[in-house]
């Protein structure tokens, strides 16, 4: 098995570490919202906050960003802060330990700064009570001293502008939701925004792709940017070794069932979640942690990786009894949907 489950994860996983964060990584990213692709309603409504605050001279409203992983929260976070032409620090919500480190990155801000909280649903509740009143009224209560003699300041901070992003909006505290002003939620790409991507990650990476090798890999990327990013340049590893170093269809092709992704984007981990369900379980309905625990994968990973592209291709469905495999994934593995005759 070449390339699948190694320690770097699976290939089609769109999770990244930081220091894989590099220059590509850097320079792949969009810097306008014209150069960021798809997401059009979040971009109109967003270019009208933007203009709004701008031509008022404020600081924008705090913004959540939610969505799977890789679809460009990030990313947008960087655009907005560009539009606006202020400065952004970029943190994560396990990166904030104590309320401390909160209060340091906060009076560091300068005025309409944006200050990025990654994974801002795992900030600890003490470190989301420091968050309350500077979101509310830009301002930092400190308490000084101990026991009777204590007494609580208030410190003025600068109008940041707060962007979250979130995996999972529904684990965030209603008091932390509630104080974002615009809750904008990312969709998976369509198959034709994910080859506008590869063409374009093409050009800046210096890659030769054709437009069915583009869309060949877009349509096998899982409505994931960073998913369409990683497979252009694993096929173009097997074009320059293995073939004539142009990405065609056939080299697309060829490359993909090396690293094997099928057709719908799915890998062996896919395909073991989906066949557990159908042969342990009758295709559900059946809980995450049942699921997570049979087939090893934790349950969060399968929620946010997993599941969202299994849903949008129709294979999977959410019930309130738990999840099940629809009639669609008995004919990927062409095995009779139960309840349906068979036409002879
Ligand atoms: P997230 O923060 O949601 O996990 P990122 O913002 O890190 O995702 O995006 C992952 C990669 O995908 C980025 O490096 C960027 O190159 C690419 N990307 C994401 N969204 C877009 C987009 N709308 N247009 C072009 N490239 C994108």
């Amino acid at each position: 098995m070449l390339f699948q489950n190694d320690e770097e994860g699976r290939l089609v996983s769109p999770d990244f570490n930081r220091e894989n964060d590099n220059e590509t990584e850097i320079s792949l990213r969009p810097k306008t919202l014209d150069e960021y692709i798809g997401q059009e309603k979040i971009k109109e409504n967003l270019k009208i906050f933007i203009d709004a605050a701008v031509k008022r001279g404020e600081s924008l409203d705090h913004v959540l960003l939610y969505g799977p992983p890789g679809l460009g929260k990030t990313t947008l976070a960087g655009v907005i802060a560009n539009e606006m032409n202020v400065q952004i620090r970029v943190t994560s919500g396990p990166a904030i330990e104590k309320p401390g480190d909160l209060a340091a990155l906060l009076t560091n801000l300068n005025e309409g700064d944006i200050l990025f909280i990654d994974e801002i649903h795992r900030l600890s509740r003490s470190v989301e009570e420091v968050l309350y009143p500077a979101m509310e009224d830009y301002s930092l209560d400190i308490i000084i001293g101990k026991g009777p003699s204590a007494r609580s300041i208030r410190l003025d901070l600068p109008h940041f502008t707060l962007i979250g992003a979130t995996t999972r909006a529904g684990q965030l505290t209603a008091p932390l939701r509630d104080r974002f002003g615009c809750l904008f939620r990312l969709e998976l790409y369509t198959p034709e925004e994910l080859g506008t991507i590869v063409r374009r990650s093409a050009g800046i990476l210096g890659i030769a792709v054709d437009e069915e090798g583009a869309m060949e890999i877009a349509s096998r990327a899982r409505g994931t940017p960073r998913i369409a990013n990683r497979l252009l340049k694993r096929a173009r590893d097997f074009a320059e070794v293995m073939g004539e170093g142009i990405i065609t269809e056939e080299e697309a092709r060829r490359a993909l069932s090396r690293l094997e992704i099928d057709e719908y984007g799915l890998d062996s981990i896919d395909r073991r979640l989906l066949l557990t369900m159908i042969q342990n379980y009758n295709g559900g309905p059946v809980g995450l942690e049942t699921i997570a625990a049979a087939i090893g994968e934790e349950a969060v990973t399968i929620e946010d990786v997993y599941e969202p592209y299994l849903m949008q291709i129709g294979f999977l469905s959410r019930t309130p009894r738990g999840r099940t495999v629809t009639g669609a994934a008995y004919r990927y593995f062409d095995l009779p949907v139960p309840g349906q005759q068979t036409l002879l």
